[in-house]
């Protein structure tokens, strides 16, 4: 590994909109009299969110389109027959650089093997997004079916047999806001090459979507009021501020990159 040399970390906050209605799966809860068959995740509180987790893990996949690392018999097995991501050793490989690799061994879908050492630390890490309560409003409430979410019934018929299938999907309704964080380490010279990364990627989700059902119109979201700062070494000794870099309405604000110095 070649030396490393930390410089910081870029702090992003911003709020994510639902623009229609989310689903991120949970845990089923049929089992409970009253249960709905296709739940949204909760906290142990019962308050829906969205986990870092999905939230990074769809960017990625926006961004391994984007780069054009799409190559299918080069992409690693995450969760066998089921997920797939690309991973790669490529020292400047921008996505695998901010997304992070698993070093270790993987199989990639052609059945080969390889191992992946640790080349780069990770630099993009994705808070969970907790639900602004608050922006469930009172008039919203009065339509939903549980306090934070709606229950849509939906008939999928069976080509087979042409018996209807009604399946039951919670959402957070559009409306509901999340407090969404990124934090971005920065080394050597990197400055803000990939907090860019990261902006393209949220601009990109914006024109996709969250969570399931994205084709029949589900989790279309926005980014609104964005604040990006940079807390330097100093600030973690104590001696120094964060600094306020950036704040922006939503992501089509231009960005003067070269103005957004962090030393
Ligand atoms: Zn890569």
């Amino acid at each position: 590994m070649e030396r490393i040399n930390f410089k910081g970390k870029f702090i992003v906050k911003a709020e994510l909109v639902l623009l229609t209605g989310l689903h991120i799966g949970g845990q089923d809860n049929t089992i409970e009299i009253g249960g709905i068959d296709n739940p949204v995740i909760k906290d142990e509180r019962g308050i829906p969110y969205i986990p870092g987790t999905s939230l990074k893990g769809k960017l990625r996949t926006l961004m391994e389109y984007y780069h054009e690392k799409i190559d299918e018999n080069k992409l690693v097995w995450v969760k066998k027959g089921e997920i797939k991501i690309h991973m790669c050793d490529d020292k400047d490989c921008p996505v695998c650089n901010l997304f992070g690799r698993n070093h270790g061994k993987h199989t990639f879908v052609n059945d080969e093997n390889k191992m992946f050492e640790n080349l780069m630390p990770t630099r993009l890490i994705v808070r969970d997004a907790k639900l602004i309560q608050e922006s469930i409003t009172d008039e919203m409430r009065n339509n939903l079916d549980t306090s934070y979410t709606e229950v849509k019934h939906e008939n999928t018929i069976d080509r087979i047999t042409s018996s209807a299938n009604p399946r039951q999907n919670e959402r957070v309704p559009a409306g509901a806001r999340f407090k969404v964080e990124f934090v971005i380490n920065v080394y050597n010279d990197e400055k803000v090459k990939y907090l860019k990364e990261l902006i393209t990627a949220m601009k990109l989700l914006e024109d996709d979507y969250l969570g399931g059902s994205g084709s029949r119109g589900y989790g279309k979201v926005k980014f609104e009021n964005i604040s990006i700062s940079f807390r330097d070494k100093g600030f973690y000794l104590g001696i120094s501020d964060e600094k306020e870099l950036k704040k922006l309405n939503d992501t089509t604000e231009k960005i003067d990159w070269e103005s957004m110095k962090i030393e």
